[in-house]
């Protein structure tokens, strides 16, 4: 028997023989969302509540579980844990440490505009990625830009992330209906993006982009954007 525990700060979340079953939501380019389906957490009623439209939450100290309201992924009204969210203790073990993870920054309607118009942030791409904690497709493009800036393979371009849950007004300036959702932004103003393969809308790209094709485009813009802002200089 074992428990399963937050990884962030190690607090017992459910046991073992309350897993029905392993789920994969989604996999995309080597990435997969997998989740514990269960049928209880321990002291469930002393984590944080939350609900939106499609779901049903619950946070520990990060987003821990979910029920679908409307059944998006076959898994009816199972209790559902993202299964890196939380690590497996062998009962009488003690916990591992928390593990520490680099994330990219959030914005809100405190800082988003400021932000996009900062001094610093003038001469990069700023790639502004609506989503959702519990979006399959969203945490594909989290391990994709969490890989992009470990590899620093864009020092020219920043990342920011925006919970369109917590901030439905600045999600409302754009017509996606459908997370995650790019925005791209250069000296202030938003730089209108098209990219085969994915959807657009009002400029923005909808959906899980491969790897790949994220950092070629960023690539090129960057050196477009840069190159047209020297020739309008000189
Ligand atoms: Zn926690």
């Amino acid at each position: 028997m074992s428990t399963f525990h937050c990884t962030s700060c190690g607090r017992a979340i459910f046991r073992s023989e309350d897993i029905l079953q392993r789920i994969t939501l989604s996999s995309f380019n080597g990435h997969r969302a997998e989740c514990y389906a269960i049928r209880g957490a321990i002291d469930a009623g002393s984590l944080r509540r939350y609900d939106v439209s499609l779901h049903e939450g619950w946070y520990c100290c990060r987003f821990i579980m979910m029920r679908m309201v409307e059944d998006k992924f076959g898994t009816g009204a199972d209790l559902l844990v993202y299964s890196d969210s939380v690590m497996e203790v062998a009962d009488g073990q003690a916990p591992p440490a928390p593990v520490s993870r680099r994330s990219v920054v959030k914005l809100g309607k405190r800082d988003h505009d400021a932000v996009i118009s900062a001094p610093e942030n003038q001469d990069k791409l700023l790639v502004v990625k609506h989503g959702a904690i519990w979006c399959p497709p969203c945490r594909h493009m989290d391990a994709i830009i969490s890989r992009v800036i470990e590899r620093n393979v864009l020092p020219d371009v920043r990342f920011f992330e925006l919970d369109t849950d917590e901030e439905p007004a600045i999600a409302a300036r754009f017509n996606s209906r459908a997370i995650p959702f790019f925005v791209f932004y250069f000296a202030g103003t938003q730089v209108k993006v098209e990219l085969r393969g994915a959807q657009g809308v009002d400029g923005g790209l909808v959906g899980a982009i491969p790897e790949q094709a994220l950092v070629a485009l960023c690539q090129t813009l960057s050196a477009r954007l840069r190159a047209s802002r020297t020739a309008a200089a000189g």
